[in-house]
């Protein structure tokens, strides 16, 4: 653990290796710098050396790679990286703050000295001499008011991109990149948020499984990039076919879940039954070319929310619920009622 004193010396030294790179105080850059002023990862100060050594400019492109190799190994540590940087600068802003406090007392007592000194009937000479003290009073906390306006100004405009690096880093943490629905992890947040509220409100809540058919013949056929296309389009053409307050995440592969909020058993099973048809009803083709693909099938599970369920329970039935579907022949919508014997 480090102290606060090295800490903000790391963080003044972190601050001016990025100034000397000419690099934005964005997280990324600051992460990799941070961690290369405290040595704590010795292999990365050897290649960060070994770069400065031949002379290479290490470049926000660097950086990046650099981070992606020591560092994050998944979305999380952006975030961390974001937040960590924008806790440092928050630290900046109150030392200067209470720089200027210092500033500012001192010209208080100085204030108060000169009236003081003016209350003791002073000679000419005198009032000459507090009035020199009073301007270079004056002066000092005048440069010093200007050096903390042009810190704050331009620690605004950090701290801005700081944010939108922190919101864009938060957000990508629950986002899935092919597709632009929410990943596993936005998933588990929403769903149990869903069950909470469903819980405490006696509100009704349903969940969707929905699995592509025969997806594996697609990739097979025209190859993965058609096939990643054809996973963002189902994924477009499903949220273009749910209200807002649904919530569409990409479960694994070709598996998505959906989350039905204040919506009973019967009318989950027709919000399936209406994206099954509007998915199977494209037809669908290669971008290139045009060559035709065919039309693409889902098999999907429905199952509501019953009291004392947990997340992984409702997961697990809507998944039971879709492979009754993908048994019974694929292209196809199962629920709850057509299982025998549901789980619990
Ligand atoms: P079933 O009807 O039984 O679900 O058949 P399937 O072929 O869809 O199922 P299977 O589980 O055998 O294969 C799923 C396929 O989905 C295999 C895998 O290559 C493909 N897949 C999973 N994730 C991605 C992805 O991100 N991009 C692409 N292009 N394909 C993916
Ligand atoms: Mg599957
Ligand atoms: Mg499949």
């Amino acid at each position: 653990m480090y102290n606060q004193y090295q800490l903000q010396s790391f963080l003044n030294t972190t601050l001016e290796h990025l100034k000397q790179h000419e690099l934005h105080p964005i997280p990324e850059n600051y992460k990799v710098w941070y961690e290369y002023t405290s040595t704590s990862t010795p292999q990365l100060n050897d290649e960060i050396d070994a770069l400065i050594a031949q002379q290479i400019a290490i470049s926000e492109e660097i950086c990046h790679k650099l981070l992606k190799k020591y560092f994050v190994s998944d979305e999380q540590k952006d975030f961390d990286a974001a937040r960590l940087a924008f806790s440092h600068l928050l630290n900046i802003m109150i030392s200067q703050i209470a720089n200027w406090s210092d500033s500012s007392n001192d010209f208080c007592q100085a204030l108060e000295k000169c009236t003081t000194r003016l209350n003791n009937d002073p000679s000419i000479s005198e009032i000459k001499d507090i009035i020199t003290d009073l301007t270079q009073e004056t002066l000092t906390i005048s440069s010093a008011s200007n050096d903390i306006n042009s810190m704050l100004s331009s620690l605004n405009g950090e701290v801005k991109q700081l944010r939108k690096d922190l919101e864009q880093a938060g957000s990508e943490a629950v986002t899935d990149s092919l597709t632009g629905a929410a990943n596993r992890r936005g998933l588990d947040e929403r769903l149990q948020a869903a069950i909470n509220e469903a819980k405490d409100k006696h509100r009704d809540l349903s969940l969707i499984m929905v699995d592509l058919d025969h997806f594996k013949t697609i990739n097979d056929k025209f190859g993965h990039s058609t096939g990643d296309k054809v996973l963002k389009l189902v994924a477009s053409i499903m949220k273009k076919n749910l209200r807002s307050s649904d919530f569409l995440a990409r479960y694994g592969g070709e598996e998505f879940t959906i989350i039905l909020p204040n919506t009973d058993l019967e009318n989950a099973i027709k919000v399936a039954e209406h994206l099954r048809k509007a998915i199977s009803a494209k037809q669908l083709s290669t971008g290139r070319n045009g060559q035709l693909i065919g039309r693409l099938t889902m098999s999907a599970g429905v199952t509501q929310y019953r009291l004392l369920d947990n997340a992984e329970e409702l997961l697990d039935r809507g998944d039971n619920c879709m492979y009754e579907a993908k048994r019974t022949g694929r292209n196809s919508v199962k629920s709850d009622l057509d299982i025998v014997n549901p789980l619990r």
